[in-house]
């Protein structure tokens, strides 16, 4: 097994998996379980923007990667009856490219802006009108001559989603009417998402198959949805014809996914500042260094579950593993 096939953390989406992923995105609140706070405060908003027929106010959805912001969005643009158009900030080049985007929208449209702590501050500056004013302020020639000429644009609703708000601009957050926080899914919440997506992808599972996938999927729909798949594979070669809590539980073990939901690198994560570091406290780039991974994956993707679950602590000095991380992966507190 090569550490890529270990790795079961939603940070790098194949082009299969992207498309796939269309297809499980549900579309509508009802099929959307679990984020109650969110979601419910969320239905109100969009309905008082229905009912006074004006473009809902601007959002930011935060959290983890995989918890189901870019759903959250579609559902939103859905359920206002508008066109969703999806960009993200590394994939913004230039200010020019943000302006043709916006000056292409239609009255109420609702712009998707994912990864939006990566735009330059150049095109931020463009979104600060934008989104305050609908106005987009347009540069005419250079030099002395140079002068701004002030468009209007049809009213429209930003979504912005985020895996670090931290690394946000005060001036950007203070733009955002709404600001929600996407938190990891219980087993139940999970749960029902395995068995509408094995409904979608005609996988029989039953209940203490979904449960088992569920509370190894580190509270995350898309490692839940990945999961599965993989596992449908183990059922079809050894000639099961429904995924119960035996067959997921055998194929997850065969995946190196351990009965907490944590892969190989988690695992080399902890072990690391165990073994290496003394337990901590130890810098993220230290961290980073000793397990090859880039830094800003292990903080949003690894990090964030581990500190969730008790395994790591973030102390002003480091990070610490706690005493249920050496009791996870059996190792003395002395070692
Ligand atoms: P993010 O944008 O936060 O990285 P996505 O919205 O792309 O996450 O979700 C990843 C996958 O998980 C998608 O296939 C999506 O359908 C599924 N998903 C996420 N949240 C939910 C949910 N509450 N209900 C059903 N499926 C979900």
């Amino acid at each position: 097994m090569t550490d890529n096939d270990r790795l079961i953390t939603p940070n790098r989406l194949g082009e299969q998996e992207v498309v796939g992923e269309v297809a499980l995105r549900p579309n509508k609140f009802d099929d959307y379980p679990g984020q109650e706070k969110a979601k419910s405060n969320m239905k109100v908003f969009v309905k008082a923007a229905l009912q006074r027929k004006e473009p809902l106010d601007h959002v930011l959805l935060h959290g983890p990667p995989g918890l189901g912001k870019t759903t959250l969005a579609n559902i939103i643009a859905h359920t206002l009856g508008v066109n969703m158009k999806t960009t993200s900030g590394p994939a913004i080049d230039k200010p020019g490219d943000l302006a043709a985007i916006l000056t292409n929208l239609e009255p109420s449209d609702v712009l998707f802006i994912d990864e939006i702590h990566r735009l330059s501050s150049a095109s931020e500056e463009v979104l600060y009108p934008a989104m305050e004013d609908f106005q987009l302020d347009i540069t005419i020639g250079q030099g002395p001559s140079a002068r701004i000429v002030r468009i209007d644009l049809p009213p429209f609703t930003m979504v912005g989603a985020t895996t670090r708000t931290g690394n946000l601009t005060t001036p950007l957050r203070d733009r955002f009417g709404i600001i929600s926080r996407l938190e990891f899914y219980d087993n139940d919440e999970l749960a029902k998402i395995i068995m509408r997506s094995s409904k979608i992808l005609n996988i029989p599972v039953d209940k203490g198959g979904a449960f088992e996938i569920a509370r190894r999927s580190r509270g995350t729909p898309r490692v839940a949805n990945r999961l599965l798949k993989r596992i449908r594979d183990f059922a079809q070669v050894e000639g099961k014809e429904i995924v119960d809590k035996e067959i997921a539980s055998s194929s997850l073990d065969s995946l190196e996914v351990d009965k907490e939901g944590l892969d190989y690198m988690d695992r080399r994560i902890l072990q690391n500042i165990i073994e290496k570091y003394s337990g901590g406290p130890v810098g993220l780039d230290s961290i980073a260094t000793t397990v090859g991974e880039e830094k800003d994956t292990i903080e949003e993707v690894y990090e964030s579950y581990l500190v969730y679950r008790g395994f790591i602590l973030r102390t002003p000095r480091g990070r610490v593993a706690s005493k249920q991380a050496y009791d996870h992966l059996g190792l003395p507190e002395n070692s």
